[in-house]
Parts: C-alpha cells; structure tokens; sequence
C-alpha cells in the first residue's frame, strides 16, 4: 500500500493486482494525487472510496481518474447528496456516486474490505463522524495484513465504533491510520484498543491545524508504536515481508 503526500488531506492506495488498486480519498489537490497514482503506477482503480466530504478528502477526485479507468466511486456524508466534484468525477467513468454503508459491498481483486462505520441506519449529523472506516485484509504469501483506516472520526464516533466492533479489540490489527491527520480530537481509545504495529499520519509540512497533536504523537511513543508520517517522509509505500514491515519513501 501506499500513503500519497497530498498536503494536509488524506490519499491512500491498496494495490489490488498489477496497475489495479483500490484508493480512500484524494487530498486537496488535483495535482498531488494524479502524480503519486502515477508513480505507483496505477491505470485501474477498481474502487475510489471518499470518506466523507470535506474538500482535503475529495478535492483532487476528478484529476485522480482522468487517463484512467474506474470501476466504483463511493462516498460517506452527513449531507444530502455529493458535491460537483464527486458526481463529474463518477460521470467521467460512466458511473454513479453511491453512498456506502456498513451493509455495502466492496468487490475486489484479490484483497477484502469490511465498511465498518457508519454502522446501523444512522449517520452521524457530524461530517467527520460520518467518515467511512474501511478493514482492509491483504494477503501477503506468509500470512494476512489488516489495514484500518479511519478518515476523520473524532473520539465520540471512535468509542461507538470501537463499541460496534469489538472484534477490533480483540483481534488487533497490524497497521492503522491516524484518524483526522492526528488531531486532538481523533482521540486515542482506537490505537490502545488495536496495538498496531505501525501507525500512519497524513499530515500537511506546517500545517495550520497544529496536526498531529502532541497527545496523540505522545500516545504511540508511549506505546512504543511505530509511525510514518507523510509530513516527514512525503509520499510512502508499506510492504510486509514476513515479519517485517517496511516503509519506504516513494521516489
Ligand atoms: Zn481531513
């Protein structure tokens, strides 16, 4: 997988099969996404999942599927409907927007994702509390790797989820994005539930926000989590060899 250093917004890419991926959001700006789903090499995203619509999750959406084909847009929102951006992006492909669910499907090659939040016939009045949280599993020739990213849930939706999901809890899971680029609010129930291995921040250089907070950095050093933060490190790809998780800059 992949985290895109897309300024202060989220863009992340789970390579499915080869040139093939599924993406969760498309940061700010048209530009940054295009050019880092053009270094991964990436010509077919069979999902595109916005995770709720603030402009730093779905502002680069239109330019991220030009040159390229796209199987399924989805999007999460408190609002009524999707803004310009989303829907162009959807005809573009010859595609409908669709709200996605906790009961909503994902079909894809090769890895498999659960939308766990939002869970049940309500979605929270809040945007950020309305962020689809997707549990990816990818299987790597030793074993499976789970993936949970959260887009923008703030503490209360975090209990809730953690609340809904207990298996979360119980089973872990190996790498976790910092929800709401390590704002305060995000919370820290979810990473000491979960003890990942690795933690990863989206996070703009100096951004105005004061993201990541110091509550949240001091909670991972304290549980002595590893973390990759695209601040830092600009855009980066994960890889598990074995045991082993890697992190590399994407150059
Ligand atoms: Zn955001």
């Amino acid at each position: 997988m992949a985290m895109c250093d897309v300024g202060q917004g989220d863009g992340i890419v789970v390579r499915t099969t080869a040139g093939h991926a599924l993406v969760v959001d498309a940061g700010p700006d048209p530009d940054a996404m295009d050019r880092c789903l053009d270094h991964l090499e990436v010509d077919v995203i069979d999902a595109l999942v916005i995770t709720h619509l603030h402009d730093d999750h779905y502002g680069g959406v239109v330019r991220a599927i030009r040159g390229r084909a796209l199987t399924a847009l989805y999007y999460s929102t408190s609002e009524e409907s999707p803004p310009r951006e989303v829907t162009e992006a959807a005809a573009a492909a010859g595609l409908e927007a669709e709200r996605l669910t906790s009961s909503t499907t994902l079909d894809l090659p090769q890895i498999q994702v659960d939308v766990l939040w939002p869970t049940g016939d309500t979605v929270p009045s809040e945007e950020n509390n309305a962020s689809a949280v997707l549990d990816v599993v990818v299987p790597t020739p030793d074993r499976s790797v789970t993936l949970l990213l959260t887009g923008d849930i703030e503490e209360d939706a975090a209990a809730a989820l953690l609340a809904a999901e207990p298996a979360l809890a119980e089973g872990g899971v190996d790498i976790l994005k910092i929800a709401h680029h390590g704002a305060r609010n995000g919370g820290t129930a979810v990473l000491e539930a979960i003890a990942p291995s690795l933690a990863l921040i989206s996070v703009g250089e100096d951004n105005d926000y004061g993201h990541p907070h110091p509550v949240i950095i001091d909670a991972l050093a304290r549980l002595g989590i590893a973390t990759a933060r695209t601040d830092e490190l600009g855009s980066f790809t994960v890889e598990v060899v074995g045991d082993t998780v890697e992190v590399r800059t994407l150059r």
